[in-house]
Formats: structure tokens, C-alpha cells, sequence
């Protein structure tokens, strides 16, 4: 019962495929409604017709994090819609792969500017209308990289972000739960989406593995029901928190 969102109005960014579209079924299936914001507006489409067809109230939005004027015009269309925003799932995140002494400031700034400036600008823009509310909840999407460095190498500007995510949201959690607005992350291990395929990350899948305990990788169905509990009001007593999900990896 308290883990219920019905008439909550949710976002995710980051929603058009991966973990991003797993939290968007998982807190609609919850009874929330989702905005799905995506770069690409048509992965955000294709997301929001899945939930449509499942009975989900859903909302297709394009913008890009990392942009103040997308992110206020992502806020402004989902309170024109539904009046408010109560859940704030800023997941988006980029992870660019090259070797610490061959990173460009290029590389080093699309990073930060995906998976910390955007989480910024999202967190800013959605905790103004929540503070004003007295209510509100803010799941970041951090990294098991944010605590450990997991082998191989070569991820020193993801790493650095996502440590980065971490102390924001301990920073914004304790500021803000006297007005209501609680901030939480989650931490996943390596889960199995396009991020890693895209990559030349999948030859290392297997290396990985011998270093998971759970002897698998996550799948995104793996993380639902954090999500939903952070979303929900069983977990108002939480704020600040990083909740790891890594199958053990963290302890190896
Ligand atoms: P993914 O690459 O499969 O999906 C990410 C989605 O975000 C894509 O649809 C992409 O179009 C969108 N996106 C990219 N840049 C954007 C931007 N600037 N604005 C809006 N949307 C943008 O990734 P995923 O594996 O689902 O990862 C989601 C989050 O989880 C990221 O923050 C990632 O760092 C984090 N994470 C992933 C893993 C993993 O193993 N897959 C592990 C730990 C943390």
C-alpha cells in the first residue's frame, strides 16, 4: 500500500531504452504518471507507447540534460500537462571509454555535462516546484563506480561524475528534507543494456563476471523495485542515501 504512486506524477530522462525504461514501466506499473524524456524523441515515443498500451497515462518529451533551456521546457510541459512533478528519476548518463592519458577535455566535458551538469540542471529545475510544494522525490542515477573503481580501467571521467552524483545528492538530500523534498541514488552494478553493448565493453563481459558474486550481470528489472521504493512514501525517512545494487561486486 505505501509502496503505491497512484496520482503521482513521475519523470525519468534517459527513458527511451536501458535502465531509464525499465524505471519508467516500474513506477507507471506502480500507478504513477511518466513522463519518458530522451535525447532522441522517438526512442521516448516508442517508451511511452509500451506504457500507453499497459494502461500507463504517459508523456513522449525530447531534451537533452545537459541544456538548462530542454531541461526548464521538459519541467514546463509536464506541469502544463499534469499540474506538477511529485517524482524526479534523473538517470540519463553517458560513459565514454578511453584511457586516462588519452581522455580529451572534449570527452572529459560531454561527461560531466551529461551525468553531472544535467543532473544539476534536472535536480534545479525539479526541486524548485517541489520545494514549493513540500513534497517531493528525487532518484539520481549514480554508479557502483562511484565507490569502487571496477577493473578494467579506462572510465576515469564516468568514474569521477558519478562520485560526483553521489555527493550531490547527499548534499541536496540533507538541504532539502526539512522542506519536504527527499534525494536518494542508486547505485547499480553492470547491467545489462546498450550502454554496454554499444561499447568495446562487451568482450569484457566475461572478465566481469568472475568478479560479480551474483555470477551474473543485473538486468534492469534488477533495479524496479528500488526505484519504486525511493519514489514511494515508505521511504520518507531516507534521504542522501546511495543504494548499491551490484550482485556483491562492491564487496569482492
Ligand atoms: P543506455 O545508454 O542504455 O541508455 C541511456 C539513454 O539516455 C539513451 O536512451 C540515451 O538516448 C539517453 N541519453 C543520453 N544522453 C542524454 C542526454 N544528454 N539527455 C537525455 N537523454 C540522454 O544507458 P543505461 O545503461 O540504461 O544507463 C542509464 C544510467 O545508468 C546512466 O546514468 C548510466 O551511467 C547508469 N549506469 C549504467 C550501468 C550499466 O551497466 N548499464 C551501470 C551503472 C550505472
Amino acid at each position: 500500500e505505501r509502496l503505491r504512486l497512484d496520482g503521482s506524477v513521475a519523470y525519468v530522462t534517459g527513458a527511451g531504452q536501458g535502465i531509464g525504461r525499465a524505471f519508467a514501466h516500474a513506477l507507471g506499473e506502480a500507478g504513477a504518471k511518466v513522463a519518458v524524456v530522451d535525447l532522441v524523441l522517438a526512442k521516448a515515443q516508442a517508451v511511452a507507447c509500451e506504457l500507453s498500451l499497459k494502461g500507463i497515462k504517459s508523456l513522449a518529451l525530447a531534451a537533452d540534460v545537459s541544456k538548462p533551456e530542454d531541461v526548464q521546457r521538459m519541467v514546463d510541459a509536464i506541469v502544463a500537462r499534469w499540474g506538477t512533478v511529485h517524482i524526479a528519476c534523473n538517470n540519463a548518463g553517458i560513459n565514454l571509454n578511453s584511457a586516462s592519458e588519452e581522455t580529451s577535455l572534449e570527452e572529459w566535458d560531454k561527461t560531466f555535462n551529461v551525468n553531472l551538469r544535467g543532473l544539476f540542471l534536472c535536480c534545479q529545475a525539479a526541486g524548485r516546484i517541489m520545494l514549493n510544494q513540500g513534497y517531493g522525490k528525487i532518484i539520481n542515477t549514480a554508479s557502483m563506480a562511484s565507490l569502487i573503481v571496477p577493473h578494467p580501467q579506462k572510465q576515469l571521467a564516468y568514474n569521477a561524475s558519478k562520485a560526483g552524483v553521489v555527493k550531490l545528492t547527499q548534499t541536496l538530500g540533507t538541504e532539502w528534507i526539512d522542506r519536504g523534498v527527499k534525494v536518494n541514488c542508486i547505485s547499480p552494478g553492470i547491467v545489462d543494456t546498450p550502454l554496454i553493448c554499444s561499447q568495446e565493453l562487451r568482450p569484457l563481459v566475461r572478465r566481469w563476471l568472475s568478479d560479480i558474486p551474483a555470477g551474473r550481470l543485473a538486468q534492469p528489472t534488477d533495479l524496479q523495485a528500488a526505484v519504486v521504493y525511493l519514489a514511494s512514501e515508505a521511504s520518507d525517512y531516507m534521504t542522501g542515501h546511495n543504494l548499491v545494487i551490484e550482485g556483491g561486486q562492491s564487496l569482492w
